[in-house]
């Protein structure tokens, strides 16, 4: 969600005449886009927020824009404990981005430069919902993101056909509860169908899923369309029922095991987010997870300690001992791993299509990341036959 935001302040930046520049001493203009769905995050954007004020003073005219959650989050207190900042645009307003940058006089009124600069990658990130209703108990981002909205369907069919014209290949729907979309009556599913009909299209993704919203209409769709992405990353955060309960997930184990039964009709590889250590959970609920991770088989995960966010309905509730959950973690990853390690040696023989992203790498329809040492061009869709699993990447 973070870089389909930074997408579109590129863009604006880009339309300005603006590009990007590897080297920090050569730059004119710092743009942070920020997360603060971990305390992690937020310090780290901070602290380097911090030391680019020596940044600022060592030249005239340099600026400073702080974007995203955090910035959300922070509002007018950036500026106060951060003076240098100039432009401060929460994740709320970065719809109106263009409209700061206007109002900012920072720039000038020349908007006619570099519009498509931006656009020279193989796949594309396409919004199509703003905001998250669900209300999870150790989320924020319902607070700095806002209640759940759907974009106008016309102009999300509109943005990919721009996208599409522009030499992507891949297409990728974004949104908090991205399959939860719907835009006067019309649903995710006929937002999937229009978008897999348009011309030049190769790849459709999503991202990301809820599970009380996959449907067997979306499951169908993924498993018929060539074109649809055989890859899901469906979070289900805990194992146990108490524990999903208590995070206000809205479903309970047993039908997330229903929802992977369906996809798995389909061939779908699916990954999913894990968080360890809620404060509720016990020995006992994180043997539950430990089985629904052997039971899913997943073919990857992001795994998370729990991290208390200010705000939140779990921010009040006592941690765990941190070795606890340090502990837990690791048997955890070891498992995922395992488990994942399965999933790409059962890659090996198979002879894929893989979109390039660079000249020695891509990824299949599944989701599964090859290494080639043949040359190809960055958009170029090849077949190539697995030789090899590695850890996270196939050799071919
Ligand atoms: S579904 Fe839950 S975890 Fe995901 S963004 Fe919404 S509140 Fe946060």
């Amino acid at each position: 969600m973070n870089t389909a935001d930074s997408e579109e302040m590129m863009l604006a930046l880009a339309a300005r005449g603006c590009f990007i520049c590897e080297d920090l001493n050569k730059a004119d203009i710092v743009l942070i886009n920020t997360c603060t769905i971990r305390e992690h995050a937020e310090h780290k954007a901070l602290s380097l927020l911090g030391r680019l004020r020596k940044w600022k003073e060592e030249k005239a005219g340099r600026i400073i824009i702080f974007a995203g959650c955090a910035a959300q989050r922070l509002g007018a207190g950036v500026r106060g404990k951060f003076p240098h900042v100039d432009i401060v645009c929460g994740a709320k307003s970065i719809d109106d981005f263009d409209k700061i940058l206007d109002k900012s006089g920072l720039f000038g009124s020349d908007k006619s430069a570099g519009k498509s600069a931006a656009l020279n990658s193989p796949i594309a990130l396409v919004n199509i919902m703003r905001g998250c209703s669900c209300k999870c108990s150790y989320c924020i981002v319902p607070y700095v993101r806002g209640e759940a909205f759907s974009l106008d369907f016309d102009a999300v069919l509109k943005e990919i056909e721009t996208k599409l014209s522009l030499g992507t290949k891949e297409i990728v729907l974004l949104g908090q509860t991205v399959n939860a979309y719907n835009y006067k009556g019309k649903t995710f599913a006929d937002l999937l169908r229009a978008a897999l009909k348009l011309e030049g299209l190769d790849r459709l993704r999503y991202l990301s899923p809820h599970p009380l919203f996959i449907t067997e209409e979306v499951s169908e769709i993924m498993a018929s369309e060539p074109k649809m992405s055989k890859h899901l990353h469906l979070p289900v955060q805990s194992g146990s029922d108490k524990v999903l309960k208590d995070m206000k997930r809205g479903y309970s184990s047993g039908e997330f095991l229903e929802k992977i039964a369906l996809l798995r009709r389909g061939g779908i590889n699916v990954t999913t987010d894990i968080i360890v250590g809620y404060p509720t959970e016990t020995e006992e609920d994180f043997k539950q997870t430990l089985s629904l991770v052997d039971e899913c088989k997943f073919g990857g995960a992001y795994c998370f300690k729990f991290s208390p966010r200010f705000g939140t309905p779990a921010f009040s509730l006592k941690e765990l001992p941190k070795e606890e959950v340090e502990k837990r973690l690791d048997i955890l990853l070891n498992k995922i791993k395992e488990n994942a390690k399965a999933a790409y040696k059962a890659q090996e023989g198979r002879a894929e299509r893989v979109l390039m992203e660079d000249p020695h790498n891509g990824r299949t329809l599944s989701n599964f990341w090859v290494k080639t040492e043949a040359s190809y061009k960055a958009g170029e869709v090849v077949t190539l036959t697995i030789k090899k699993a590695q850890e996270s990447i196939l050799l071919a």
